[in-house]
């Protein structure tokens, strides 16, 4: 946690003090980071000390709540869209899966390949006092205060005023914003989108008065090819990171935004497999028994969650490109969608389990390297499922791969 709180340092500093050299710090802090302790979900290993790339060893969600404080900071001190991008993908995908859906119990660390979440040891820092299981007076209180900060802090920074005496939307949400722009004149804009599930949001200029300001829209790094329209005129657009609509506004203009979302794969630990699609990162499907458990240890009960579902799979190597993947995407959104029933998404692409990946510790075993052919004489090939990351509580986000299998 001292980590995520501390890696905006360089660039607060940077206000008083504006040398490139500040700048520069927390990218390439974010950099080292990433090789030696980071995950597909944007964290890194860090159940109280640092603990390096294995999918299994914890994240702590002060940590997420935290590294999310910093990306605010920095993204209106710098304008940098990575910092946006980058605050998305812990708001949408880590922040979701460590608090219930009441928002009322927690897990004080969580794991990115996590099979089963029990008051039982890992191989991470372990009190005795419920690290993983979702509770309110389990693991240390620091959580359960910073749990309430995550979304409220997000919504805060969904909009803001610019330099130019215009207007921001950075980051991505169904909001409504009142503010001031030009010469201290009050203006209003409505939101309306289910993104990040959705590619589309729209943006209604609500305001009697006619305004001239500029508008700013971040492009995320993941999308190539946005499609803006201004009451149905596309916009030219020539890779700008932020497209600024520089225009009089008038009541009813609808600014409409879609930004299409490409599948992208990467490696991690042991050269293990993630999968994003757009501002969300996916991971398998895995069915959630929650069982209310009493001990003597807490004056509160607190949940563990087991599954009956089949977790060892590996991808398969030829199917690693976004051609083999069928993607469903639901026509309606639930209120609530990060849970299992209310994925609104679903990835389809082929595994094939791997039977001497086994459990060890509580977790899945180390993940097994690339290259193991003879699987193909014990599994078939099976097609899996799997949703966004943050609507899961089981999960596994970094598969093993398998090498093809032999033509025979
Ligand atoms: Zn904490």
């Amino acid at each position: 946690m001292n980590v995520a709180q501390g890696i905006k340092e360089p660039l607060i500093y940077y206000q008083q003090h504006p040398e490139s050299k500040y700048m520069d710090a927390v990218k390439e802090g974010l950099m080292a980071l990433k090789d030696v302790h980071g995950y597909v979900n944007g964290m890194y290993g860090g159940d109280e000390n640092l603990h390096g790339n294995d999918p299994t060893q914890g994240s702590e969600l002060c940590s997420a709540v935290e590294f999310m404080y910093s990306f605010e900071s920095i993204l209106p001190i710098t304008g940098d869209v990575f910092f946006a991008d980058y605050l998305e993908k812990i708001a949408f995908n880590v922040l979701p899966t460590q608090v219930d859906d009441n928002y009322k119990t927690k897990q004080y660390f969580q794991q990115v390949n996590q099979i089963e979440i029990t008051d039982k040891s890992r191989n991470f820092f372990n009190d005795r006092v419920g690290r993983i299981v979702f509770g309110t007076t389990t693991g240390y209180p620091c959580c359960v205060t910073n749990m309430h900060q995550g979304f409220p802090k997000f919504v805060q920074n969904l909009w803001y005023a610019t330099a130019d005496n215009g207007l921001a939307a950075l980051v991505y949400g169904a909001s409504k914003v009142n503010a001031k722009v030009a010469n201290g004149q009050e203006v209003s804009f409505t939101e309306e989108t289910n993104y990040p599930f959705s590619d589309l949001i729209k943006f209604t200029y609500n305001t009697k008065n006619d305004n001239t300001f500029p508008f700013h829209l971040r492009i995320p790094e993941w999308c190539n090819n946005p499609v803006i329209k201004v009451n149905g005129q596309i916009q030219k657009y020539n890779k700008e990171k932020i497209f600024i609509l520089n225009r009089k506004w008038s009541e009813n203009d609808v600014v409409e935004l879609q930004l299409p979302m490409n599948i992208a794969f990467s490696r991690w630990y042991e050269n293990s497999l993630g999968i994003e699609r757009g501002p969300l990162v996916y991971a398998l499907k895995l069915e959630e028994d929650w069982r209310e458990v009493k001990t003597e240890e807490f004056d509160d009960t607190f949940f563990e969650v087991t599954t009956p579902s089949k977790w060892n799979y590996g991808i398969i190597e030829n199917q690693i490109n976004a051609d083999s993947l069928k993607v469903d995407i639901s026509a309606s959104y639930s209120d609530y969608p990060w849970n299992l029933p209310n994925a609104p998404i679903s990835i389809k692409i082929k595994g094939r389990q791997i039977p001497f990946w086994e459990k060890s510790m509580n977790s899945t075993g180390k993940i097994p390297i690339q290259s193991h052919p003879y699987i193909e004489l014990y599994t078939p090939v099976e097609e899996l499922e799997l949703i966004p990351y943050g609507c899961t509580t089981l999960r596994i986000a970094q598969f093993p791969v398998i090498d093809n299998p032999r033509n025979r």
